[in-house]
């Protein structure tokens, strides 16, 4: 089956074309045909698109909206020049896959789509403002053009961290802000951190509830989760991805008192100074220079900058100590797994937040933490470390893919509490 992996964002588009199958998934043979991005949706767009094994072709034009976008996709799909292994045409896409952020207390797992499914992901609008509206237009376009008939499944950005218990989900505040408004912490990059969680099993051949790991997916986004027993049962992220470690330009945890401090100091809206702590703070806020790990890591090794010396440490610090709770909460775990762009490919990263965990008997193996390569499934501790420390490369779209044929295949969960309109 080729299913088309979309994310929609508010101004792009990323897309992933792949052939699987319950046997491929089996066999673990899953092939990516082809992916590529939209992004400047709405003006002078940027267009990315690669068919596997061949040059990628960059372009640019105007692209009014996600609609249009995912109209240019496919155009570049089903044309001969695009020439994607084994597609030629669009009925050769059988089923679509829609990366969905938020999916509040009502989706616990992926879910085909249907018009109550899709009120329930627009009842979500409210707690990701930002995202949950892309996602439907998303969906949306995709059915006009695609018709019903085209299987079409959302898998969410929070269905993993649903099995959070009470103790780490709810805010110590006034308890009726959880009941009336659903204030709470959802967490985000369920996908990655559930993908991970899979393939550790998978690796260790152990059943589900005798997975104890602690995952961090380190990108330009970063969080780590607490998995006991196979489920989710703390992570960084909360109401919003903003919580937790520090990020590209994210803050992270912050008392949340310095938000009207820095409004009355700076005269700012709280609007501003929300938008200040998502968008100029983190590693970028921190050096003052990017939010480009591997830039900060050059910068600090060739000049010895301070301030990328500074935003290295605290971003080290603050997983070091995300993990120590962690293995509190857990009572201890089994091993720490990186991935993303970080976790996946900065040895000087993983060395330096492991130099914090010789107290817990996790021993990185120096030289196979610098032999990683990027895209490579690896343990890098010590044969002799208590905990052990993996690196797997996370694949979100594959997870998505993967549950569309599920989902095709086995059928829909019944989802509890959709709203009814
Ligand atoms: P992602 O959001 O998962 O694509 O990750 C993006 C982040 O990974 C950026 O901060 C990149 O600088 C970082 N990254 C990618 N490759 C490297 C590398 N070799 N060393 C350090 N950071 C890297």
């Amino acid at each position: 089956m080729n299913v088309l992996v979309l994310n929609c964002g508010s101004s792009s588009l990323k897309f992933q074309l792949i052939a699987t199958g319950l046997e491929q998934i089996a066999d673990n043979a899953d092939r990516r045909l082809a992916h590529g991005q939209i992004e400047r949706i709405g003006g002078a767009a940027i267009i990315t698109f690669t068919a596997e094994n061949r040059q990628t072709e960059r372009s640019a034009a105007p692209v009014r909206d996600v609609r249009a976008a995912l109209e240019t996709v496919l155009r570049w799909i089903a044309s001969d020049s695009s020439n994607i292994e084994g597609i030629n045409g669009l009925a050769d896409i059988q089923a679509i896959g829609h990366r969905v952020v938020h999916g509040g207390e009502f989706f616990t797992e992926s879910v085909l789509i249907t018009d109550e499914v899709l009120r329930g992901i627009e009842d979500c609008i409210e707690l990701a403002p930002l995202h949950n509206p892309a996602n439907v237009k998303g969906i949306n376009a995709a059915r006009e053009i695609f018709g019903r008939a085209l299987p079409q499944t959302a898998v969410f950005d929070t269905a993993f961290h649903q099995t959070l218990p009470e103790k780490s989900y709810l805010y110590a505040i006034p308890y009726q802000f959880y009941r009336r408004h659903k204030i709470r912490r959802y967490g985000f990059h369920g996908t990655s951190h559930r993908y991970i969680a899979y393939r550790y099993r998978t690796i260790n051949k152990i059943a589900r509830e005798n997975v104890n790991i602690i995952t961090l997916h380190l990108g330009n986004g970063c969080s780590i989760a607490a998995i006991k027993n196979g489920n989710s049962m703390d992570t960084s992220m909360g109401l919003t991805p903003l919580e937790g470690l520090v990020m590209g330009t994210r803050s992270g945890d912050i008392d949340p008192a310095l938000i009207e401090f820095i409004c009355a100091k700076e005269g700012l809206t709280v609007n501003e100074a929300e938008s200040l702590l998502n968008k100029q703070s983190g590693l970028l806020g921190i050096s003052g220079l990017t939010n480009d790990m591997r830039e900060l890591a050059a910068e600090a090794a060739e000049s010895g900058d301070r301030r990328a010396i500074l935003a290295i440490e605290i971003f080290c610090y603050r997983a070091a100590k995300y993990i120590g709770s962690y293995l509190a909460a857990m009572n201890g775990a089994d091993a720490i797994i990186f991935a993303g762009g970080i976790g996946e490919n900065s040895a000087l990263i993983r060395r330096k937040i492991c130099d914090y965990l010789s107290w817990c008997g996790a021993q990185l193996d120096e030289a196979k933490n610098e032999a990683q390569t990027a895209g490579h499934e690896n343990i890098i501790s010590a044969d002799s470390s208590k905990l052990k420390i993996y690196v797997i490369p996370t694949n979100e779209e594959l997870l998505i893919a993967r549950d569309t044929v599920r989902l095709i295949e086995t059928g829909s969960p019944q989802q509890k509490n959709l709203p009814t309109k």
